[in-house]
C-alpha cells in the first residue's frame, strides 16, 4: 500500500486532512479548531509521505517528525500521524485500539473542560452559576474544568487583579503573566470556595490557571486551596502556547503543596516531558494528541509517567469529532495513571450530522464506550459534508 496524495480541508473552523492511498482506503485526522491557519504548515509535509506505506506508521513519523514544534505547529505532524493509524486500521480490519496493544479498559472516562454556559461575569456567583449548570448536562460529568485567574476574564475585569496590565496581544496564551495582589488572589480563592459549594464532593474540580503565574503566588495560592481537594492546578508556570517547559520551576511548586499540579498540553514530543516525569516536576501530565506527535506518542508519555508515579489526563478540548474519535481509540490503552481525558465537541451542531460511528448519547455518566469500528471508528460521509466544504476544498473527496 503507497500514500498517493494528502489533502487538507477547513470544515468548519478545524482543518481535516485526509491520506489517500492506491487501495482506495484513506485516513482522516482532524486539527484543533482554534488553528485554521495551520493548513499550509500541513501541505508542506506532503511530499515526505507520497509513495510510503501508511501502515508503518513509525517509518512514516521519523521523515516528519522532526518538522514539528510545541503549539501550535506541533499539530501537522500530530494530525498526520493520527490519520496514519487510522488508515493502518482500516487496512488490517481492526480499531486502532488494538495496533496499540490493545484495550485495558471497555469504557473511558472523560471531563468536561468546554462545554459552559457564557458568563456574565467572573466573581463567585458566575463561577457558581456555571458550575450548577454544568453538573447539571445530561453527560454527567465526574469532573469539570473552569478557567481561572490568567486563564480566565478575571486578569481584566478584577480592578487590582495583578501588578502588572495584561497584554493586549491576540493571541491567546500570550505573556501576560504578572505578581498577583492579595486582593487578586483573595477573589480567585472567593470564586473556588463558590465553585466547590454547588459542586460538593459528587463533582471533581480542575482549575486551568495560567499560564503566567509568579511561583511565589502559585505556591501560596496552592496551599491556600488544599482544603477543597482540587482534582488539579493547570498550567499555572507554563502552558498553553508557552514554547518551553520550565520544568524545575514545576518541582518547587509541585513540592511545596499536597494540590496536585498538572501541565502538557503544549508540549511536543516525549523528550519534552522527559524532566518533568524524571524528576516528578508535576503529579499530572496533559500532553494533546493533536499537539504532542500523535496517539502513540501520547501513549508512550503515559506508560513513562505510570512508572513515575505520574497521572495522566490528556487535553483534548478543541480537537472535535475526529479528535474524540482518536482519544478514546488510545485512552482504552492506556495504564492505571489514566483519569480522564477532556472531552471535544464539534463546535458547530452539523458536525455531529455528517459523521458516521458515534453513538447517541455519546457520554453516560462521563464514560464512553469504546467502538469496534475498524480504524479510528469515527468517519466523515462525504455526501452529508460536501455542503460544508468550501470552494478551494471542493475537491477534498474526489
Ligand atoms: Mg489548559
Amino acid at each position: 500500500m503507497k500514500i498517493t496524495d494528502l489533502k487538507c480541508a477547513l470544515i468548519g473552523d478545524n482543518p481535516v486532512i485526509r491520506i489517500c492511498t492506491d487501495e482506495g482506503i484513506s485516513g482522516f485526522g482532524e486539527v484543533e479548531q482554534y488553528k485554521p491557519y495551520i493548513k499550509p504548515y500541513v501541505m508542506h509535509l506532503r511530499e515526505a509521505l507520497i509513495g510510503q506505506d501508511p501502515r508503518d506508521v513509525e517509518r512514516v513519523m521519523l521523515r516528519i517528525r522532526n518538522r514539528g514544534a510545541f503549539k501550535p505547529y506541533g499539530a501537522a505532524v500530530s494530525v498526520i500521524e493520527m490519520a496514519l493509524w487510522d488508515l493502518a486500521g482500516k487496512a488490517a480490519g481492526v480499531p486502532v485500539y488494538r495496533l496499540l496493544g490493545g484495550k485495558v479498559r471497555d469504557r473511558v472516562r472523560c471531563y468536561n473542560g468546554s462545554i459552559r454556559p457564557p458568563m456574565a461575569g467572573s466573581g463567585p456567583e458566575d463561577y457558581a452559576a456555571a458550575c450548577k449548570w454544568m453538573k447539571a448536562r445530561p453527560e454527567g460529568f465526574s469532573l469539570v474544568k473552569m478557567g481561572v485567574a490568567f486563564h480566565s476574564a478575571q486578569k481584566r475585569d478584577f480592578p487590582g487583579f495583578s501588578y502588572a496590565d495584561p497584554t493586549d496581544s491576540p493571541f491567546h496564551g500570550a505573556y501576560d503573566g504578572a505578581p498577583m495582589t492579595e486582593r487578586g488572589m483573595a477573589h480567585v480563592i472567593d470564586c473556588v470556595a463558590a465553585m466547590k459549594e454547588v459542586l460538593g464532593d459528587e463533582v471533581g474540580l480542575a482549575l486551568d490557571c495560567g499560564p503566567g503565574w509568579m511561583p511565589s503566588d502559585a505556591i501560596r495560592f496552592a496551599r491556600k486551596v488544599e482544603k477543597y481537594n482540587l482534582a488539579w492546578l493547570e498550567d499555572m508556570i507554563t502552558g498553553d502556547y508557552v514554547p518551553y517547559v520550565n520544568a524545575d520551576v514545576y518541582r518547587d511548586l509541585t513540592q511545596s503543596t499536597s494540590t496536585p499540579i498538572h501541565t502538557g498540553e503544549q508540549i511536543y514530543l516525549r523528550q519534552n516531558f522527559k524532566d518533568l516525569i524524571e524528576t516528578r516536576a508535576v503529579d499530572v501530565v496533559g500532553p494533546d494528541p493533536c499537539d504532542v506527535g500523535g496517539i502513540a506518542e501520547l501513549k508512550w508519555i503515559a506508560e513513562f509517567a505510570n512508572l513515575h508515579g505520574v497521572l495522566m489526563a490528556p487535553h483534548g478540548t478543541g480537537n472535535g469529532v475526529l479528535g474524540l474519535a482518536a482519544l478514546v481509540q488510545v485512552c482504552a490503552t492506556l495504564p492505571a495513571n489514566f483519569i480522564a481525558f477532556e472531552y471535544p465537541s464539534g463546535n458547530h451542531p452539523w458536525w455531529y450530522e455528517i459523521v458516521d460511528g458515534l453513538p447517541d448519547p455519546i457520554v453516560k455518566d462521563s464514560l464512553i464506550e469504546v467502538w469496534d469500528r475498524p480504524g479510528m471508528g469515527v468517519e466523515l460521509n462525504p455526501e452529508r459534508t460536501r455542503p460544508y466544504l468550501r470552494e478551494e476544498d471542493a475537491d477534498f473527496f474526489d
